[in-house]
């Protein structure tokens, strides 16, 4: 390939068929790389769906770039002279196209950036990082909201100044649309039986998708989950066909049973949009606005799509805004002091807590689950239990096809394992067997009782949410949010507090999560 003036880098969660254009490439001089390795397969270890889904996307796309007439510079899995590592690959292509520069959407994930940093450095040569236009909110505008006099950041807060700055949902006299802000009193429904429901959109694998499955499956043998099928979608017109799927057939129940489970139900209402949003496949907002459009139309209530509204512009861009103010030691933080072993059976779903076996196994199969499934049940055993939040992310990272570092750590260390000193939630989510009991129907015929804590037959989430409350109450006890749990816990008398530490430090023993605390 001849040499170029700009070399483009390009990520794979980087696929905006936009980017070359925003990033003003010109097609005679300049040129756009993009690498396979295996670093980034490896580095956590990743689900093979969410390894080759990534590959398959990076290929549509490149093809895509080649034929709007890029000059494409592709390393590919397979060849032999890759040295699969992104900075390895970088400081190839700047051997051998001597560019001037090279420019660079910001990163996902801190660590990648810091490498090409480190690559642009030692070849003396000027590094651009463009910002990235998928979030609606530059960091710029985040740092200021978050820095203006709060105490702490508060999602709602920040949400709702975002419908302002987009007037989404906010009628002609600026007040939100329906009266409310949120609608969380109406979304917290269960099914009182099994739901009907269509089955969701699955894109169909072509040659490429196919040959990079089998390319997948020869490289790493031994990745964890399965990979019966690849039904994410791994082009723009895939993700457009996935979301009027969304719009058509579930928005109009999204925020109703939003925090529903059912088992052999993953998808029930929401989305599954998230791999195809975090790739850059399609634009966020474009979901926003046809989410909106379907209110407009009398297609979806108000409760139902604000709550999907509130994810996009409300979730997804605070905890990026989290990420990248916090900087690489928010992977560091352990706040609440938790060092056990992550259980062998998160890799395979192989236990008899029912929930757990349908929710880890859904992952195992399918590398994707709602939030609640992540937060609740999940995320719950993992904090309840003293897991160390380190082991949880890395788990998360890898075993979700949406895995992407600047939205599942702040989703991991502060959400749902509170090791960030209540940078994103003011009190950890913990819930005991009877949540679980409440929005699922995994507990018929489980062998376990959600009400009770000890015995035989004590729920395991039932035993370790006491003793997570026990072991933290010191912690908890100046947070008034979190005053009713603890007044509950200073009913317990002292034979009852050591009945419930024995049952978990054996569970614990039992489930080779080891010690809670650093030996
Ligand atoms: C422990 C834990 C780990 C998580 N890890 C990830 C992750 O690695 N990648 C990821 O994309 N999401 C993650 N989430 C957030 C959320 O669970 C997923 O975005 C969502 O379940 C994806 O399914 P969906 O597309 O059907 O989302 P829907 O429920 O249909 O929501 C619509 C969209 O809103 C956005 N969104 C919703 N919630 C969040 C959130 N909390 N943070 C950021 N964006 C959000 C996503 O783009 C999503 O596609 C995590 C949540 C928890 C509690
Ligand atoms: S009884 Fe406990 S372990 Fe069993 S499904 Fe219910 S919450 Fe899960």
């Amino acid at each position: 390939m001849r040499s170029a003036d700009t070399l483009l880098l390009v990520l794979g969660d980087q696929l905006d068929r936009r980017v070359p254009k925003w990033a003003g490439l010109d097609l005679e001089r300049d040129a756009v790389l993009m690498a396979e390795v295996r670093e980034e397969a490896e580095h956590v270890p990743s689900h093979r769906q969410r390894t080759a889904l990534f590959l398959a996307a990076m290929r549509h796309h490149a093809m895509d770039l080649v034929d709007a007439g890029y000059r494409v510079r592709y390393a590919r899995l397979d060849s032999s002279v890759n040295t699969h590592s992104l900075s390895g690959e970088l400081e190839r292509a700047i051997a051998t196209l001597g560019p001037r520069r090279v420019v660079v959407v910001r990163p996902g994930d801190l660590r990648v950036q810091a490498d090409i940093e480190r690559v642009c450095r030692r070849a003396a040569i000027e590094l651009r990082v463009e910002e990235d236009r998928s979030f609606t909110c530059s960091l710029d505008e985040f740092n200021a909201w978050a820095g203006d006099g709060r105490k702490r950041l508060t999602m709602e807060y920040f949400y709702r100044e975002r419908r302002r700055a987009l007037g989404i949902l906010m009628d002609a006299k600026g007040k939100p649309t329906g009266g409310q802000w949120n609608f969380d009193t109406e979304n917290r429904r269960s099914f009182s039986k099994a739901p009907s429901l269509r089955d969701s959109y699955a894109a169909r694998p072509d040659t490429v998708t196919r040959e990079v499955m089998t390319l997948v499956e020869k490289t790493w043998p031994d990745a964890y989950g399965r990979m019966a099928q690849l039904p994410w979608a791994v082009t723009p017109a895939q993700a457009k066909r996935a979301l009027d799927d969304f719009i058509d057939n579930r928005l109009c129940q999204f925020g109703t049973y939003e925090d529903a489970m059912w088992a052999g139900e993953p998808t029930l209402h929401h989305s599954r949009l998230s791999s195809a949003i975090n790739l850059k496949l399609i634009d966020p907002m474009d979901c926003v606005r046809a989410a909106v459009k379907a209110f407009e139309e009398g297609r979806a209530a108000i409760n139902d799509v604000e709550g999907f509204v509130r994810q996009i512009i409300g979730w997804r861009e605070f905890i990026r805004g989290v990420y990248y103010r916090e900087g690489p030691d928010y992977h560091n933080r352990n706040g609440l002091g938790q060092h056990g072993a992550l259980p062998e059976f998160f890799w395979t779903g192989d236990t008899d807590m029912q929930c757990m076996r349908h929710c880890l196994g859904e992952v195992v199969d399918g590398a994707w689950g709602h939030h609640i499934p992540r937060l609740m049940v999940i995320g719950n055993f993992a904090l309840l239990a003293g897991v160390h939040p380190g082991a949880v992310h890395q788990w998360f990272l890898g075993m979700y096809v949406d895995g992407v570092d600047w939205v599942t750590a702040p989703n991991v260390l502060g959400m749902s394992q509170h090791a960030d000193h209540g940078v994103v939630g003011t009190k950890p989510y913990v819930a005991s067997g009877r949540y679980i009991q409440r929005m699922s129907n995994y507990c018929k015929g489980c062998r376990y009782d959600p009400a009770r804590r000890i015995g035989e037959k004590a729920c395991p989430f039932t035993t370790l949410y006491w003793d997570f409350l026990l072991r933290h109450a010191r912690q908890f006890a100046s947070n008034p949010r979190m005053a009713m749990m603890m007044k509950n816990v200073a009913r317990l008398d002292d034979d009852e507090r050591r009945k419930i530490s024995d049952q978990a430090h054996a569970l614990r023993n039992r489930l080779g999560i080891g010690p809670v605390s650093a030996t």
